[in-house]
Parts: C-alpha cells; structure tokens; sequence
C-alpha cells in the first residue's frame, strides 16, 4: 500500500491560518515583508503548503542595525537580572499554550512525527526554563593581587558582560529546538540576537517571533530573518556588528563560516556533523542494547546530530544483536507526520532522500549486505526505508561519512582496545554510546573515547543541564548547561589600585 500524504484536515485552526499567512522577516518588533519568496514544501507530499521570506544582505543588515541599537538599549540594558529571567520565562509559558500550533506547524514543515514534534517542543520550553535560572548567576571573581609597591594595596575583580548581537544560525533536523538552544543562553546572558533559520524549515522560528513579540521583549531584542544559507546567512556571517556566530548544521558549512568570520575575529561556537558509534558488549542487556541501538539511528529519521550510525557489536553476541536491530526497524511504521500511527517520517527534501539512497547503493554495489527485509511502499514524499548494512569496512564511505539519514552500517569488534581504536577512526567526534554491564569495562572504554558526550546503558537524550558538543571536526562550544552560557559572555578584568 502507498505511504498517504499529510491530511490538513487533522490540521488545527490556529495552523491552518498560520499556513494561510503572508510570512515576512521580523525585525525589530515588526513584520517586514519580503521581496521574494521560498517555496515551503511538505515533505510527506513534496508539495508547496506556504512560502517564507527570501532574505539577504538588505534584510540582514536591518536586523543586525536593530539588534544592535536593542542591545545598548536601556529597555533591554537596563532591565535586571530578575527581569530577564522573567521574560525568558514568559516565552516558554506562551511556548506550551501554543503546543498544537507549534507541533503541528514542526511536523508538516520537517516531516517529523507530531508525537515527536510534541516531544521537541516540551523540551524547548524546558531549556527556556532552565536557562533562565541563570540570568541572576553571572558572575565574575574577586582575585587577590599584591604587588611590589611600598603600602600599596589594590582591588581586583572580574565580571562577566554579554558579548552583544549573536548572530544564530541553525538546521532544519529539529528546527524550534535548535533555535531554543541559542536564543536561550544568548537571552540569558543579555546578548541580542538575528536568528537565521533552514531555508528548508523556518514556520516554527516565525511562530515564535509571534510569541517573542507577545512575552514583552523589547524591540530588536530578537530578529528572525529567513532565507538561503549562502545569501542571508552568509551576510549575517560577514556583517561586522555581529560580535559571536553561534551555528549548528553540516560540517562543510561549519568550516566555511569559521574562515568568514575569521576576518572580523567574530566569537564562534560550531555544532557540527557526527558518525557516532553504538557499541555493544557481550555482557550487555542485549534487549534493551538492540531498542537503544534502533532508536539511536531511527529516531527523526537519522536525521538527528547524534544519531548512533555504527554499531559495533561483540563479535559473540554479533548475529543476535544485528539481527534484534534490523527487525525493530522493518516494524517501524513510515508514515506522514500528522498520522498519528507514523514512527518514522519523510526525510527533509529530494536532494537529502537522494544523498542517503546514494550511500545504501553505493555500498550494495560495493559487496555490503542489507539485513533488514523491507521494501519502500510507494510514496509521492522523501521516503527512505530503515536500512541495516552489514559486510562493510571500517574505511567505506558508509562507515566513514555522516548520511543524516536511517541508515546504520554494522561492524564486529573482539575487544575493548579494538573497539576503541575504531569507535575513534572517522573524522568526527560527536557521541558515543556504551551498552555492558561490566562497569570495569566501561570505565576503561570511556576516557579512551574521543567525543563530546557518552551514554551508558541508555540512548544519549539531552537534557537542559547537560551540555552537548563535540570535539575534532563535529565542532568546538557547547549548547545547554551552564557552559553554554560562556559563548555569549566576555569576561573583563578591573584592578583598582586602592592605596
Ligand atoms: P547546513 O550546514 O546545510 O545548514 C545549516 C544552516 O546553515 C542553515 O540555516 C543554512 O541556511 C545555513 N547555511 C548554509 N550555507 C551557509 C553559508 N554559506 N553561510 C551561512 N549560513 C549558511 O546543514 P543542514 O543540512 O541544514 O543540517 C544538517 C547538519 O546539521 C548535519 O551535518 C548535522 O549533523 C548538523 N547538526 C549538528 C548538530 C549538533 O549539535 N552538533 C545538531 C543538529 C544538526
């Protein structure tokens, strides 16, 4: 039977209005409307449902003058600790009244499931909310300093001060989150910001502007402009009142974004690609080991930074767990995103369904093995079954390069210092996930392993408090946690000689 495409009826009013409206860029407070536009396709039909704003250098430097002119602000300067936190709080108040609206707007736009597009919104409100706690916990050091003068004495203290407009830009795997992510700590820390979001998934950044304008933040404070990446984002890149480029997205972007920003010496923080590896022990809950692995690839349809994309599993338990995994993924239900029995969505557009059904060929063609049974429904959406490749090499493409897609190359390993060496051999270090239940093991594996996070005996979720990020080329900074905090503040150093 064909995969349907979404059904609007299941729509909501509030979103189906939403859809209907005229999107601008909004800047200062104020919807701008756009010059040209970008088609906003459903990617469960591939057919236009709305069109954003085509944003550049114009609009990039009225936002930019806005956000600049917001920062020294005494409406926004000047407002306390206290009240800054009270704003954030506001926003992920509006945040959860607008669930349905915002879910539902994540789903038609990305292709993600509704139930997963809920579970992302929750989780916006809750780094809102964690982050705003930490508006009134900025604070610098008093340091001792005595110096050889006769009966001098001297005062010293650092303080910490926003580093001023940040400019964010942002992918389209699960858009409001990653936007949350960097307007959260930027907020927080007194910074303003023009947020540039994925051409290819921007209506819930522009739901929020709604709600942005509706908490009381003052004008200017945020300001969304939409468009490509090489004309607004690159503008925003260059643009010299710019003071930090906080970025999530592919790793080629990521680089080019460094060297333009080198030039001004802008602050900037990369949240970059991953091949994460899922390894499995033979003494591990090999149920539970074989759920955390599938899901680790399939959720979002592998189109998730950490998504565990190869799986080493113990050569003894290695046919066991391969095979646990590959059935988990012929039972997952493809479907649209408003259909509430749908796990597993289209992917984003033509050219990512045609980038991942590449990877599976090439590496058929090559001698890898599928090991999951299922054929492709036909579908007039981005569909790509889940797909478990066995018989491949650690240096195949498959194994070496990020897919963004469902597709999971699988490997054996023998022991620890092997899967160590492997787990480490590609160019990125993003995550890892550790499934045993010899804690002697796991403790020798993890500080051999050379990423930004680890999860043992559990799919890696994140969390407000935990930061994520990634170490050689999936980027350097940290979003979430305390330390997110640090990339949107500058520390300034004050010593008064006393006597
Ligand atoms: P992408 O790099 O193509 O685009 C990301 C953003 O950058 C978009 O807003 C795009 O318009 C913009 N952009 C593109 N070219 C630009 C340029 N020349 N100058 C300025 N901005 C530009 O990435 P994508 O395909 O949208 O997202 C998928 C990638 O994001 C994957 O590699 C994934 O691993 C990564 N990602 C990383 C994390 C993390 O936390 N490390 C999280 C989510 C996604």
């Amino acid at each position: 039977m064909a995969i349907a495409s979404n059904d609007y009826a299941r729509l909501g009013h509030a979103t189906r209005t939403f859809l209907d409206r005229q999107h601008g860029h909004y800047i200062n407070g104020a919807w701008i409307m756009p010059e040209s536009t970008l088609a906003v396709i459903d990617p469960s039909s591939a057919r236009p449902v709305s069109a954003i704003g085509a944003g550049g250098a114009a609009q990039i430097d009225m936002a930019v003058q806005a956000a600049h002119a917001a920062f020294a602000s005494p409406a926004w300067k000047a407002l306390s600790a206290l009240e800054r936190e009270r704003l954030i709080l506001r926003l992920a108040d509006l945040i959860e009244q607008n669930a349905s609206l915002l879910a539902e707007l994540e789903s038609v736009d990305n292709g993600m499931p509704l139930g997963f597009a809920g579970i992302n919104v929750g989780g916006a409100t809750g780094v809102l909310r964690y982050m705003a706690g930490w508006a009134s916990k900025i604070v610098g050091d008093t340091v001792e300093v005595k110096m050889p003068f006769p009966g001098s004495q001297f005062f010293a203290y650092t303080s910490r001060e926003a580093v001023g407009v940040v400019g964010a830009i942002v992918p389209w795997n699960v858009p409001l989150m990653m936007a949350i992510w960097k307007l959260a700590p930027a907020l927080t820390a007194g910074c303003t910001v023009v947020l540039k979001p994925a051409e290819d998934a921007s209506l819930t950044a522009l739901a929020l502007a709604d709600l942005i304008g509706q908490a009381g933040f003052p004008p200017g404070v945020v300001n969304i402009v939409t468009g490509l990446g090489r004309e607004a984002g690159e503008a925003l890149v260059c643009h010299p009142l710019v003071s930090k480029i906080s970025f999530t997205g592919s790793t080629a972007t990521g680089k080019h974004i460094n060297r333009l920003a080198t030039d001004s010496l802008k602050k900037v923080t990369l949240e970059l690609g991953g091949k994460s590896p899922t390894i499995v022990f033979d003494d591990a809950d090999l149920d539970q080991a074989i759920v955390g692995a599938a899901n680790a690839i399939f959720t979002n349809s592998g189109q998730i930074c950490v998504a565990g994309a190869r799986l080493y599993v113990q050569r003894g338990v290695f046919e066991q767990v391969v095979e646990g995994v590959a059935r988990q993924a012929d039972r997952l239900v493809l479907g649209a995103g408003l259909d509430p029995s749908s796990q597993l969505g289209p992917l984003i557009n033509a050219r990512q369904q045609a980038h991942v059904q590449g990877y599976i060929q090439r590496a058929s063609a090559a001698g890898a093995s599928l090991v999951t049974r299922r054929t492709l429904p036909e579908a007039d959406g981005y569909f790509v079954a889940p797909s478990v490749l066995a018989n491949v090499r650690q240096s195949d493409a498959l194994v070496q390069e990020e897919i963004f897609g469902p597709v999971l190359a699988v490997l054996p390993f023998d022991d620890l210092d092997e899967v160590a060496a492997l787990a480490n051999d590609t160019p990125y270090g993003l995550a890892a996930s550790v499934w045993s239940n010899n804690l002697s093991r796991v403790h020798q594996l993890l500080p051999r392993l050379k990423c930004g996070k680890v999860s043992v005996n559990t799919e890696g979720f994140p969390h407000p408090a935990l930061p994520e990020g990634g170490t050689k080329q999936s980027g350097f900074g940290r979003d979430l946690g305390r330390e997110s905090l640090d990339g949107y503040l500058d520390t300034k150093t004050v010593l008064v000689r006393v006597s």
